[in-house]
C-alpha cells in the first residue's frame, strides 16, 4: 500500500506520463493483493473503455438501482469474484475499476477502494493540466495573432500570417479567408493548399454553402459530419468536418474565415470559442487593411482621370527600363496632347474642360491593354507605357486613340480651330530612340512635338532628331 500511495504522490509531483503510473499501479496492485485482473475504465458517452485493452461496457446494467447506487460511489458486486469500483470527482462518475479474483475479496475492498480513489486523483489531475495546457496555447495564439496583426498593414501578408498561425496551433487540414466584393459574393483571398476550388465564388445572399450561410446570417455555422449536411458543397473530398466564421466590423460583413477537418466532431465548444476571438482581432485587421490598401490606390491615382498619376508613371518607367534590359526586350511610349485646349477651356470653361479631360481619360483606359500603363502626364497631356511592344505597334495604338477622340462628341468642340476636338501624338521605342528613362522621354516629345508642327490630330513616330 505505501509503496502504491509513493508513486502517486510521485506522480502528483511531477507529471509522468499519466498512463504509465497507472500501469504501474495495475501490476503492483494484482501483485501485492493477488488478483487475477486490476482493470482501469475510463467513462466515456454511455461505456466505460478499458485503459489498457479496448475494451467496452454498457455502463446500463439490468438493475437500474445498483447502477445508480454505482455511479454515485458505490461498489458494484457482480459476483462474489467480481466486483467494480467507480471513480468520481464529487459530481459525476469518471471511470471505474474492474478487480477479478479467484480468491475471496471481502477484506481488500477498503484498500482497493482507496487505490482507485488514487487513480482518480491522477485522472483529475491530468485533466485540469491538459486544460490549463490548452488554454494557455489559446492565450498564446491570441497574442501571437494581435502582435503579428499590429506589425502588418499589407492584406495578403496579414491573411497568409493568420493562416499560418491557426494551423500552427489547431493543425486544421484546410484554412481558407474569404472577402465580400461590391456584388455580394465571397471570394478566396489565401488559402491552405487544400482548398481545391481556388476560383470558389459564394452568393451570400443565397447562403450558397456552409461558408456563404454564415455570411447571410452572420453566424458561426459548424459542421461536424459534412457528408450528411444538405447545406455542405464540397471543396475538397476529404474533408469530414467544417466551421465558417463571419468576419463582422462595427456590424458589417467583411467575409469569412472558413476552416475544414479531415476527421468528424473536430469543433469543440472551446475550439469555436477560441476561433471567434480569432475571427473578431482579424476583422480589426481586414478593415485596416482594405482602408490602407484604399489610401495607397488614391495615392497612385490622378483624382480627375483616375489614371496612375505621375509619380507611378515614373516608378514604372524605371522598371520597365531595368526590366526590358534584362531580358533584351523592347518597350514603346505614347505621348499625347489635346489640340488648341487654351481655346477649348477659353470657349467652354474650365469645368467643361475637366469634363473633356476625363473623357480622353476614358478613352486612354479602354483602348489600352491590362499590361499598358495609362498615366496623366500633367495638365492636357498623357503618356501610355506599352510593354514589348515596338514603334509600329505603338504606333497603331496611338492611331486607334487619336481616332477615338476625333470620333467622340465633345460639348462646345465645333468652336475650335478644326472644327473638333482632338489630339496629337507621338511614340518612341526602347531601346532604339533612348535607352534610360530620361532619353526615351526625350524621344517621345520629340515626337509629340513633331506632330503639333504636321498639323495637330496626328500621330509622329520618333526618327532620330534630337531636337524638338
Ligand atoms: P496645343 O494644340 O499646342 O497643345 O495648344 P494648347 O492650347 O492645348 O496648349 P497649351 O499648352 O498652350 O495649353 C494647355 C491648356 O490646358 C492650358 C490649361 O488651361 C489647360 N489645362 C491644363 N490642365 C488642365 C486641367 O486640369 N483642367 C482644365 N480644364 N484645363 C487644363
Ligand atoms: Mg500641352
Ligand atoms: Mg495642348
Amino acid at each position: 500500500m505505501k509503496e502504491i500511495i509513493t508513486i502517486v504522490k510521485q506522480d502528483l509531483v511531477s507529471n509522468k506520463d499519466t498512463e504509465q503510473v497507472i500501469k504501474k499501479i495495475k501490476t503492483l496492485t494484482e501483485k501485492k493483493f493477488g488478483l487475477e485482473e486490476f482493470a482501469v475504465f475510463l467513462k466515456k458517452e454511455d461505456y466505460l473503455l478499458s485503459m489498457q485493452k479496448n475494451e467496452k461496457i454498457d455502463l446500463l446494467t439490468d438493475d437500474e438501482r445498483l447502477t445508480k447506487r454505482f455511479i454515485q460511489g458505490k461498489p458494484f458486486k457482480k459476483d462474489k469474484n467480481e466486483i467494480f469500483i467507480p471513480i468520481t470527482n464529487k459530481k459525476e462518475l469518471i471511470g471505474a475499476v474492474r478487480i477479478k479474483s479467484s480468491t475471496k475479496l471481502n477484506g481488500k475492498i477498503h484498500d482497493l477502494e482507496i487505490i482507485s480513489t488514487l487513480i482518480g486523483l491522477i485522472i483529475i489531475q491530468n485533466e485540469l493540466n491538459y486544460n490549463i495546457v490548452k488554454k494557455y496555447k489559446d492565450l498564446e495564439l491570441l497574442y501571437k495573432i494581435s502582435s503579428e496583426i499590429i506589425k502588418t498593414i499589407k492584406l495578403d501578408e496579414l491573411l497568409q500570417k493568420t493562416i499560418n498561425l491557426i494551423r500552427e496551433t489547431f493543425g486544421y487540414d484546410n484554412i481558407a479567408i474569404l472577402l465580400l466584393d461590391e456584388n455580394y459574393i465571397l471570394s478566396i483571398k489565401r488559402s491552405t493548399k487544400g482548398f481545391n476550388k481556388k476560383e470558389i465564388k459564394l452568393s451570400i445572399q443565397k447562403g450558397e454553402g456552409i461558408t456563404g450561410l454564415a455570411g447571410k446570417l452572420r453566424k458561426v455555422i459548424i459542421s461536424n459530419d459534412v457528408k450528411k449536411d444538405k447545406r455542405y458543397i464540397e471543396g475538397n473530398e476529404k474533408t469530414k468536418a467544417e466551421i465558417a466564421i463571419p468576419l463582422l466590423y462595427n456590424g458589417k460583413l467583411l467575409g469569412v474565415l472558413d476552416i475544414e477537418s479531415n476527421k468528424k466532431n473536430t469543433f469543440s465548444d472551446e475550439d469555436t470559442k477560441i476561433l471567434q476571438s480569432v475571427a473578431g482581432l482579424l476583422s480589426g485587421a481586414v478593415e485596416n487593411a482594405l482602408l490602407y490598401k484604399k489610401m495607397e490606390e488614391l495615392a497612385e491615382k490622378d483624382e480627375l482621370t483616375g489614371l496612375y498619376n505621375y509619380r507611378v508613371f515614373r516608378r514604372e518607367l524605371s522598371k520597365e527600363v531595368s526590366r526590358a534590359k534584362r531580358y533584351g526586350k523592347v518597350f514603346s511610349l505614347a505621348m499625347f496632347d489635346i489640340d488648341f485646349f487654351k481655346e477649348y477651356n477659353d470657349n467652354n470653361g474650365h469645368d467643361v474642360g475637366n469634363i473633356a479631360l476625363k473623357k480622353v481619360g476614358a478613352i486612354l483606359k479602354k483602348e489600352s491593354r491590362f499590361t499598358d500603363l495609362p498615366a496623366r502626364f500633367g495638365g492636357e497631356e498623357f503618356i501610355v507605357i506599352l510593354p514589348e511592344t515596338g514603334k509600329d505597334g505603338a504606333f497603331k495604338y496611338a492611331e486607334r486613340v487619336r481616332k477615338k477622340v476625333e470620333e467622340t462628341k465633345f460639348p462646345g468642340e465645333e468652336k475650335q480651330p478644326n472644327g473638333k476636338l482632338t489630339i496629337s501624338g507621338g511614340v518612341a521605342e526602347f531601346p532604339v530612340d533612348g535607352d534610360t528613362p530620361e532619353q526615351i522621354l526625350k524621344a517621345v516629345d520629340i515626337a509629340a512635338y513633331k506632330a503639333k508642327n504636321s498639323g495637330r490630330n496626328c500621330i509622329a513616330k520618333y526618327n532620330g532628331d534630337t531636337r524638338r
